[in-house]
């Protein structure tokens, strides 16, 4: 069977070498009529990235499919790097990285490790599961802000970080993106912008549009220093793409609206992140703020449910004051008003 691996983890260095056997040039992949399916391909990747932040799953049956879908992850690359555009490139890793994500899960160990060396990334295999050496780990999961994830909270032994397959396997998306992030844009030749220029002009368009429906005008004003570190922190979550969970997501939500966000306000917050999500964030808003149902929305959460919850993060002096129970009136004090009746 040809590039089994290699066509679901097309980053791997020996893509390539299955590309070299198989007879595929960067010529046949830009104009042969035989690699028309790798270069349909390679603009899904691209479409489905902007559309849903996830690169689709293709079927992998014959040695043809998988060829052109090792194919198909060079061209995609290339349209990133031609259409030249930060939001886009970051969502493709982000995409590229969550598709890698869920084939992992279905991977025994061995071929966990094999990806993780290939990202650079130093692991073990022992009895009772993966380990992930504490310097990767620290590198990977500081974005991850929730404290199950904190060094402290970890079994360590010899200098390697215990993790469930599904930890390891995040950490190891948090990997790729960096890497396929680091990778973009390719310089690429005029001769080779110029054959994928019709793909390319395609794309654009829908990216415009995508990220026109993603950002609608954000008109009000919101001082970062009046915020409570915890909102601070989920805000800046939100838009890196770093999942915030149920519990944070509704306590950033409640919080906006209750200081006087909008929809479209709010949305904007969330439409910044990579992996933003029209209409699942907008079904989620809506219902927090009480659009759906005809109510004021759901009060923001206070301080000891947020430490329950784990989205209490650096709480700084003001917080520590007994007065403080409340994200709220920590904004409040903040802005200068008083605290509400
Ligand atoms: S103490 Fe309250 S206001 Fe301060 S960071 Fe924690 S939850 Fe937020």
């Amino acid at each position: 069977m040809i590039g089994f691996l290699e066509s679901r983890y097309p980053f791997l260095a020996s893509a390539q070498e299955v590309a070299a056997e198989n007879g595929a040039s960067l010529e046949d992949l830009l104009s042969s009529p035989g690699f028309e399916e790798a270069r349909a391909r390679g603009e899904e990747r691209v479409l489905s990235a902007i559309e849903h932040s996830e690169v689709s799953m293709a079927p992998l049956r014959s040695d043809f499919d998988r060829v052109m879908e090792i194919m198909s992850y060079p061209y995609a690359r290339i349209l990133v790097s031609c259409i030249g555009d930060r939001f886009l490139t970051r969502r493709y890793a982000l995409a590229e990285a969550v598709r890698m994500n869920k084939l992992l899960g279905e991977e025994e160990y061995a071929v966990v490790q094999r990806i993780a060396g290939e990202l650079d990334v130093k692991s073990k295999v022992s009895d009772d599961g993966l380990r992930m050496h504490f310097s990767d780990f620290l590198r990977f999961s500081t974005r991850i802000k929730s404290t199950e994830w904190k060094l402290v909270n970890t079994e360590l032994k010899e200098g390697y970080v215990f993790l469930t397959h599904e930890k390891f396997d995040r950490l190891l998306q948090n990997a790729l993106q960096d890497r396929i992030e680091g990778e973009l844009p390719l310089d690429v030749p005029p001769e080779v912008a110029s054959a994928v220029s019709e793909r390319v002009t395609r794309l654009s368009n829908i990216l415009t549009a995508a990220k026109a429906r993603f950002s609608p005008q954000f008109s009000g004003e919101l001082k970062p220093e009046t915020l409570p570190p915890c909102i601070r922190t989920l805000m800046a979550n939100a838009q890196n793409g770093v999942n915030l969970g149920h519990s944070g997501r509704f306590a950033l939500v409640a919080f906006l609206h209750a200081i006087g966000m909008g929809y479209d306000q709010i949305i904007s917050v969330f439409s910044r992140s990579p992996d933003f999500d029209e209409s699942k964030s907008s079904y989620q808003i809506r219902h927090i703020t009480g659009e759906l149902n005809g109510t004021d929305g759901y009060t923001p959460p206070e301080c000891s449910t947020m430490k329950t919850n784990g989205n209490c993060y650096d709480p700084d002096d003001l917080c520590a004051r007994e007065t403080v129970n409340h994200p709220l009136t920590y904004y409040r004090i903040k802005c200068g008003r008083p605290k509400r009746e």
